[in-house]
Parts: structure tokens; C-alpha cells; sequence
């Protein structure tokens, strides 16, 4: 048995439960605490049963309930270092960056990764990869330190909500009036992309995403013979990730944007630049190349996320993907489902 229960989606929040019979770990956890408890009880999910919270990315919507709600249950965190890092980073108020100068920052870390991948691997795809993702970067770094934008996806500067603290933090911190320090996290576990690495009886294969973070991944999950994949985030599909999302039975799959209404819409041009940006975000269009003609066609459920408010219609994510599928059969396979940012989908069991 395996379990999907996609929690919230989108650029203000994002959090999955992934379950097998013996093990539940959640991915993400960009909600407040409190929200996340309430929607895992909404789901049918016993947050006390989590074993561990997984992070893809260092941005707020995907880490903005993180510490409070690991040292609520008091279960393990599982990053790469340099997400880990990154995230310890942003909430020390001294070093608190601009939205610029943490670019510039992402860039460096990207320049030193490509540089020991090429070492080690020259020539390789992935070298290939974060050489142009680190040239990219630099150039959405040199335009946003023209432009300050206020874009949702936007990360740095973290509040931390004092009342949330004191609601969700450990009884015995209130009861001695301790204020935690934001990084502290019961445990915390570092895992390397394209690495296998197990919780309980759950497999995990991380893998590289182009996304302008310190190290952003998405996961392959097995168990029982059951794959359920996440990959959101993502500026295009590189040939890696086209292969991570192999023999998968559910996959939840980034539909951000519609191009058009991205480029109508409200959006500051240096924003639209890097949703658009190869390390920015998956266009409908783009899932739907994808889906056309890469995807082998073998989900039981293909569940479209990450869907922008102000640049997508569910429905028009909606109809792309199965216009796209549209060869494939569907009574069985290849049923479409939208993940809300609002509410949590029903369980996806199989
Ligand atoms: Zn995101
Ligand atoms: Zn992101």
C-alpha cells in the first residue's frame, strides 16, 4: 500500500504525505504549523504518526511551518547540506539577505557544485546543468538588484509569527518561557541527490530540479512495488528528471503557469523573467510536452501542483494535460487530478 495526501500546492504553501503501511513522511512543510496540523486532521492523516519531514527547497513556501512543526513532533529533518545551510541562513536575523544578494549567494553555491560535479563527472549532463543554471541565476541576480518584487515565490526575510511559536512550541519550552532558537530542529538527516536512501520501509531517490535554490531536488518514493514521484519547481524538464519519472503510478507534476496569461498579468517584468527563467517554473505547455512526449504513460494518477493564482485557471492546466494525454487510455490510468492551495486532496491510495 502507498498514499499520496497533497496537504496544500502553490506559490503560498506547499506540503505532501507520502504514507506506506509502516512509514509516513511528509514533503515540505509550507504552511504554518498549525495549518499543517489541522489539514493532516482534515486528511485523515495522524500527524503523530509522521517518522520524518523531507525538504526539496530552502523557499518559504515550502519550508515556512518547518521548525516549529519538527519540534512540535519532534521527528527528524531530512535536507542536502546545502539546503540546510541555506535555510539556517535565512532565518539568522543577522545575516538576514536581501532578495539580490541571496541570489548572488545561490549563484556561488551553484558555481562550487558544478565545479566538483565537472571534477568529478566532466562532461556529464548534470556539470552541463548547473554551469548554465549558476549563468542564469546570474543574470536574474543582476535584475533583481534593479528590482525588489514582491513575488509570492520571493524567499528570504522570514517572520516568525510569535503567537505560532507559542501555540505549537513543546510544553515543556512554554512551561520555562523559553524562546527557541529558529534553527533548532530535533534532528537533522542530509541526503545527496541521485542517492537512494531509505526511511522505514519507504525508498527515497532524490533528484536534481533547475530552480533558482541552493539545491533543490524532487523524490522518487517505493514502496511494496508502488513509485510516487513529486516534481515541482522546476524551469524545465532536463534529461535527469525525465528519467527520475520512470514506472511511476502517481505524480504529482508542476502546472504553474499559462504562458499567456503570465505574460498579461500583474507581474513585475523581472518576475515574469524568472518564473519564465529556466530555473524558474514549469508551464502548463511545458507539462504538456513533457507529458506528450516523455511520459510513458504508465500513472494511475497524474496530479497537476503548484499552480499559480494570478497566472493559471485549473482548468486550463486541466485541459492541457489531458489534451496532451489525449492518445493515452484513462479509464484506468492517467487520471488527472488538481492539487489546491486551499484545502487538502482526498487520499490518493493505491
Ligand atoms: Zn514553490
Ligand atoms: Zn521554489
Amino acid at each position: 500500500m502507498m498514499r499520496m495526501t497533497v496537504l496544500a500546492s502553490g506559490s503560498k504553501g506547499n506540503s505532501t504525505v507520502i504514507a506506506s503501511s509502516r512509514t509516513r513522511v511528509l514533503v515540505d512543510a509550507g504552511l504554518s504549523c498549525r495549518e499543517l496540523l489541522k489539514r493532516m486532521t482534515i486528511a485523515g492523516e495522524d500527524p503523530a504518526q509522521l517518522d520524518a519531514i523531507l525538504i526539496t527547497h530552502e523557499h518559504q513556501d515550502h519550508i515556512a511551518g518547518l521548525s516549529v512543526l519538527a519540534r512540535r513532533l519532534n521527528i527528524p529533518v531530512f535536507f542536502t547540506e546545502p539546503t540546510h545551510r541555506a535555510w539556517v541562513r535565512m532565518l539568522t536575523p543577522r545575516t538576514t539577505m536581501t532578495y539580490a544578494k541571496w541570489l548572488d549567494h545561490v549563484q556561488r553555491e551553484k558555481e562550487a557544485r558544478a565545479a566538483a560535479v565537472a571534477a568529478s563527472a566532466p562532461n556529464s549532463e548534470l556539470a552541463g546543468q548547473l554551469a548554465e543554471e549558476s549563468r542564469i541565476i546570474a543574470g536574474i541576480a543582476a535584475g533583481a538588484a534593479l528590482n525588489r518584487s514582491d513575488d509570492p515565490n520571493t524567499p528570504p526575510e522570514l517572520p516568525v509569527d510569535p503567537e505560532e511559536e507559542d501555540l505549537c512550541a513543546p510544553e515543556s519550552q512554554q512551561a520555562a518561557g523559553q524562546k527557541p532558537d529558529p534553527t533548532y530542529l530535533p534532528a537533522v538527516e542530509y541526503f545527496h541527490s541521485g542517492t537512494r536512501f531509505s526511511i522505514g520501509d519507504i525508498d527515497i531517490t532524490p533528484f536534481t530540479i533547475p530552480h533558482d535554490a541552493a539545491d533543490p531536488c524532487g523524490f522518487v518514493f517505493e514502496s511494496e512495488g508502488i513509485r510516487m514521484a513529486l516534481a515541482t519547481d522546476l524551469g524545465y524538464m532536463p534529461p535527469n528528471v525525465k528519467s527520475a519519472l520512470k514506472r511511476i503510478d502517481v505524480l504529482l507534476l508542476e502546472s504553474n503557469h499559462d504562458l499567456e496569461m503570465l505574460r498579461d498579468g500583474p507581474y513585475p517584468w523581472s518576475v515574469k523573467q524568472r518564473v519564465l527563467s529556466r530555473v524558474g517554473h514549469l508551464s502548463n505547455h511545458a507539462t504538456a510536452e513533457f507529458l506528450q512526449k516523455d511520459y510513458d504513460g504508465g500513472a494511475s494518477w497524474i496530479v497537476l501542483g503548484h499552480l499559480s493564482e494570478s497566472n493559471n485557471a485549473p482548468e486550463l492546466a486541466r485541459l492541457s494535460a489531458e489534451q496532451a494525454l489525449g492518445n493515452q487510455p484513462t479509464l484506468l490510468g492517467n487520471r488527472v487530478l488538481l492539487a489546491h492551495q486551499g484545502t487538502p486532496l482526498d487520499p490518493i491510495t493505491l
